[in-house]
């Protein structure tokens, strides 16, 4: 059993954020520090640490994932103008929660999708 997370404990609805969907899979809320108009985190209940490490097991949540982060967005009225889903693994993609996370972005033009 991986360790708990500060997403883990937002998730067991032990410290308080935005949550903006919820089910026994999967939980969403908006980040902290957002860097576009619509800045949610979808997060697996069950902590995964990173992509580095999913198993076959994890496959069903992962699916789970994305077609939360779908509908989330098409409620945050993001679905014509499109939006961006991040997934940062390890210090080279820049991952600060250990704990597999989606950034779904939009609300507004996001640019090149890197920068550097
Ligand atoms: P990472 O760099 O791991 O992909 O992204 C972590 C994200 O979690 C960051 O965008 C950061 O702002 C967000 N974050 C970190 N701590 C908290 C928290 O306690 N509550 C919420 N809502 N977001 C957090």
């Amino acid at each position: 059993m991986a360790e708990e997370t500060i997403f883990s404990r937002i998730a067991a609805g032990e410290i308080p954020a935005e949550i903006v969907y919820q089910d026994e899979a999967v939980t969403a809320f908006r980040d902290i520090n957002p860097l576009a108009p619509t800045h949610v985190l979808v997060v697996p209940n069950r902590v995964i640490p990173a992509m580095t490490d999913v198993t076959p097991e994890d496959e069903p949540v992962l699916g789970r994932l994305l077609a939360a982060a779908a509908r989330i967005a098409e409620d945050e009225g993001l679905s014509e103008d499109g939006y961006r889903l991040i997934v940062n693994c390890g210090s080279h993609g820049g991952q600060e929660v250990p704990h597999l996370h989606l950034h779904l972005l939009g609300g507004r033009p996001l640019g090149p999708m890197l920068t550097e």
